[in-house]
């Protein structure tokens, strides 16, 4: 039987800020698998940053989504109806065709994870890409070591919340975030434990990023670039590493963004400056998600969720994301039956 489906359309390329007519929600239906396939039911949808980039003519650093298409991206559910042995009717798996609500796919196209290890949304978050994204950027890109100051951009969301609670764990001897508001700040050091939390939305951050950091910082670990790359340019010690994970501050812009006026401080400081694709370290994956389990289990990560209930949210929780709505890793909850 087939299986009655919505999902998303990107139906215009977004100029600036992407607004609700820039998609549409789609009535499809789904066939029953054939051999070697399964329908997977999505029981959580993951809305990132990077799919701001794919909505572009240009693409990112994955094809563009195409107008008038269903877009993807990574979604958790459950095996609805399977025709391959390795991956039965019940499964928890995860995927790469979120933003609907039931998945035809390939067996090889799915991982099947262990929804008893953790809940199963939490390989959207911190057990999935945002979570590997933060551990292979620290370890790999910034080889932090023991007494690292680090500072983390976008520290109150789904990859820096995890790094800054990683980068603590594996030495570093201060840990500086910085996120929009008195609430989000807060929850950095009460909630992630960093030593100090910067309000990007005061303004000032060289002077805020200098007081933070009395003694320079060691690994930037940028979510955001613009003002916040450049300001961690002028508090870098020598040798530092900056890990250039995300630039979320120019996603949205309509015109080329100017670089950091300071970058030739790069020189004199022998500073390195090293780009990141999540991609590139699954290879992690297996021993990283048993380590993040044991300690979300302990209690010594924390990783906080925002969750947006109903398919028909979900253009709504990616803006929200975009404009800084979500604390931790935002979610899609697809109601079901
Ligand atoms: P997220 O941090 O959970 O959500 C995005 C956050 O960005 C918002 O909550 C908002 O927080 C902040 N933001 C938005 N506009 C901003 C601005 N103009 N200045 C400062 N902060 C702003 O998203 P995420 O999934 O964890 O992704 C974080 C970054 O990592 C993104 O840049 C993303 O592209 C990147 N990333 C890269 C890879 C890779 O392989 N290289 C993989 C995953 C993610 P505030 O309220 O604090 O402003």
């Amino acid at each position: 039987m087939p299986f009655p489906s919505r999902e998303w359309h990107l139906v215009a390329r977004p100029v600036g800020e992407p607004t609700p007519a820039d998609f549409s929600l789609v009535t499809a239906t789904v066939p029953h698998p054939g051999t070697g396939q399964v329908v997977v039911r999505n029981d959580f949808l993951s809305v990132d940053p990077y799919m701001r980039g794919r909505m572009n003519a240009g693409g990112s650093v994955i094809p563009r989504f195409e107008l008038g298409r269903v877009m993807e991206g990574w979604a958790v559910g459950t095996v609805v109806a399977s025709r391959s042995a390795e991956v039965p009717v019940g499964a928890t798996v995860t995927h790469f065709l979120g933003w609907r609500e039931y998945a035809l796919l390939e067996a090889a196209e799915v991982r099947t994870v262990d929804p008893r290890l953790a809940p199963a949304r939490r390989y959207l978050g911190v057990l999935g890409s945002t979570g590997l994204t933060a551990w292979a950027g620290l370890t790999e890109i910034a080889a932090v070591r023991e007494g690292d100051v680090v500072f983390v951009s976008g520290a109150a969301g789904a990859v820096g919340s995890a790094a800054g609670q990683l980068a603590r764990r594996l030495g570093a001897s201060r840990v500086i975030g910085s996120a929009g508001g008195p609430g989000k700040v807060r929850r950095l050091t009460d909630g992630y434990r960093f030593d100090a939390g910067i309000d990007h939305r005061l303004g000032e951050l060289p002077a805020r990023l200098a007081e933070a950091a009395p003694d320079g910082i060691d690994v930037y670990f940028d979510n955001v670039g613009g003002d916040h790359l450049q300001a961690a340019i002028g508090a870098m010690n020598r040798y530092g590493r900056i890990v250039l994970c995300g630039a979320i501050s120019v996603y949205n812009a309509t015109e080329p963004a100017p670089g950091p006026d300071n970058l030739p401080l790069a020189i004199g400081k022998r500073l390195t400056l090293r780009g990141m694709n999540v991609g590139d370290h699954r290879h992690l994956a297996a021993d990283y998600i048993r380590r993040a389990a044991r300690w979300l289990a302990d209690g010594s990560l924390v990783a906080d969720e925002t969750v947006v209930d109903g398919i028909g949210e979900a253009v709504h929780a990616f803006r929200t994301m975009m404009r800084g709505g979500n604390t931790g890793k935002m979610l899609v909850r697809l109601a079901h039956g």
